[in-house]
């Protein structure tokens, strides 16, 4: 019910985002399916095809690290390619109106699905590449959609309403041959005039250096241990996760089936549970939380707990079927009135309900368990009530969340994952541990979503570690470690991004094939709960 919304909305988030965005966003940089399985993934001299041997599990030494720098000798010239030169689909046609353009126009009428402009670029040197869309949005910022080879590249956001601007997909790694580039509608209504395609910039070697201390002085030991964990494989190893309702839940089951039995198989190293059932306003129609007793047992067994909290706003404030009542479409509340003082009692329900939420933390709390914290998430998206009144009432409520939770109830097994999703409505250093985004990029789709990262990272100015809090489709391993896109963790939704149907072992392949899970679950640079240490006292 969360999901099928979201995907939905998804498209719907790119464009409405946009005054949030600083520049232009995709959602991954993927170069697309026909990727070489045996590209060196290394510059250090060994072959470069140990990735994925199977026979060096736990041996770090084994293992190359991320790329951030070119191959020697790359060195490509930037290419431009003009789009009124270029393949033009569905209803898009040349104009010449105005100045700014380069060539002899550019290419407009991207209005109905299908308007798109296909480039053809001939790539000389195998490496990654940044794809600048000279672009000027008409009326208002516009999102658009990139694929490479047939493939999802991402999107570029066109801001700039009077002159061309630069919209860049980051570091997608292109093969040396031909290549399809397209540029296509999303929301449409942009003049296209060309692509340059250039060498990106190497990543630093401080690419992974984060904040290694926790925002809350007063973290218990064990959330301490837990951050220190995290921080010390940061950019080398990547954490397994799955939402589901707990480890013996068919999404569990599943992943254990495909990986060599419910008794031998894998388990991912971090369940994702929901403070969902707990808000106020669902007890009051009969739900009842388990998921504490779930995450105290998955703890037990020397796991790592996520929680979101799917925060059904007060009965006062819900217009639909209550259960649905954290989407802002079935809810009248206004947080930005609540934040600014004008709705007293709208306040204090909303602290009722962190007090609420407070209990179910403090339980944790007393059992040793620290918690990677997501509240509040998808924001900027604006599907959920707590993002549907912009930057800043969100920023002020989340402040709010974080004191009263810190500094009232004295909370200190949280470790504050930031899901705000743009950079605008990054509450600041002092309440943050780590940055995360939310990506669903269709059905097997397994690049390493790149731009995503990087524009995640931005957000804290590289301050944090980058977590990929929710997915649909896993990602290739290799290829992150390829494109530098060494996510601290993935945390793939529940039900049909995993299990053929409802309360079946049944493994689903419609958004990651077997071989693939496979793949993934026995990567040497990836972590399940079975490679896990000893984390906490
Ligand atoms: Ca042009």
């Amino acid at each position: 019910m969360r999901r099928k919304n979201l995907l939905v909305s998804y498209i719907v988030c790119a464009a409405l985002s946009v005054s949030m965005l600083a520049g232009c966003a995709k959602q991954e940089s993927g170069a697309g399916n026909n990727i070489s399985p045996t590209v060196t993934v290394t510059p250090s001299g060994d072959n470069g095809n140990n990735v994925n041997d199977g026979n060096d599990n736990n041996n770090d030494n084994e293992l190359t690290g991320p790329v951030l720098t070119h191959p020697e000798g790359f060195n490509p010239s930037p290419i431009t390619i003009e789009a009124e030169n270029s393949g033009l689909k569905g209803g898009t046609r040349v104009g010449s109106n105005g100045q700014g353009y380069s060539g002899s126009g550019y290419v407009e009428g991207f209005e109905a699905e299908g308007d798109a402009v296909e480039f053809t670029a001939d790539i000389k040197q195998t490496g990654t590449y940044d794809l600048i869309f000279k672009t000027m949005a008409i009326g208002g910022s516009k999102t658009n959609f990139v694929k490479v080879d047939g493939s999802a590249a991402g999107e570029v956001t066109a801001t700039d309403t009077d002159n061309y601007e630069n919209c860049i997909c980051k570091r997608v790694y292109l093969e040396t041959g031909s290549h399809k580039i397209e540029f296509s509608k999303s929301w449409g209504w942009v003049r296209l005039d060309s692509l340059t395609i250039t060498a990106s910039e190497e990543l630093g070697e401080d690419f992974f250096m984060v904040d290694t201390t926790l925002s809350n002085k007063n973290s218990t030991a064990n959330t301490k241990k837990l951050f220190e964990y995290l921080t010390s494989i940061y950019g080398k190893k990547i954490l397994s996760g799955q939402n589901a309702d707990s480890m013996y839940s068919s999404e569990f089951n599943a992943i254990r089936l495909a990986t060599g039995g419910i008794k031998d198989g894998k388990m991912p190293a971090v369940l994702g549970l929901d403070m969902m059932e707990y808000s106020p306003s669902r007890i009051e129609n009969g739900s009842r939380g388990k998921s504490v007793e779930s995450a105290i047992e998955f703890y037990k067994k020397g796991g790592i707990i996520t929680y979101c909290w799917h925060w059904n706003a007060p009965s006062k404030y819900l217009t639909g079927q209550w259960y649905s009542g954290f989407y802002k479409e079935y809810t009248n509340i206004n947080l930005a009135k609540i934040m600014n003082g004008e709705d007293q009692e709208g306040y204090e329900l909303l602290i009722r309900d962190i007090d609420a939420i407070a209990v179910q933390l403090k339980r944790l709390q007393d059992e040793g368990v620290p918690i990677l914290w997501r509240p509040l998430h998808e924001a900027s998206g604006g599907w959920f009530w707590w993002g549907a009144s912009g930057a800043e009432a969100y920023k002020k409520l989340y402040v709010l969340l974080y004191d009263r939770l810190t500094n009232v109830h004295g909370l200190n097994n949280l470790i504050w994952m930031w899901n705000g999703q743009a950079a605008d409505w990054y509450p600041g250093d002092e309440y943050v541990d780590i940055v995360s985004t939310d990506i669903y990029p269709g059905e097997r789709v397994y690049t390493s979503q790149m731009n995503a990262f990087i524009e995640t990272r931005n957000s804290a100015k590289g301050k944090k570690m980058v977590y990929l809090s929710e997915n649909g489709c896993l990602f290739d391993p290799e290829l992150a470690v390829r494109d530098g896109a060494m996510w601290g963790m993935w945390c793939t939704w529940g039900g049909e991004f995993v299990i053929a149907a409802k309360n079946t072992n049944k493994l689903s392949e419609k958004y990651t094939e077997k071989y693939m899970l496979q793949k993934v679950y026995e990567s040497d640079y990836v972590i399940t709960l079975d490679e896990l240490p000893k984390i906490y006292e």
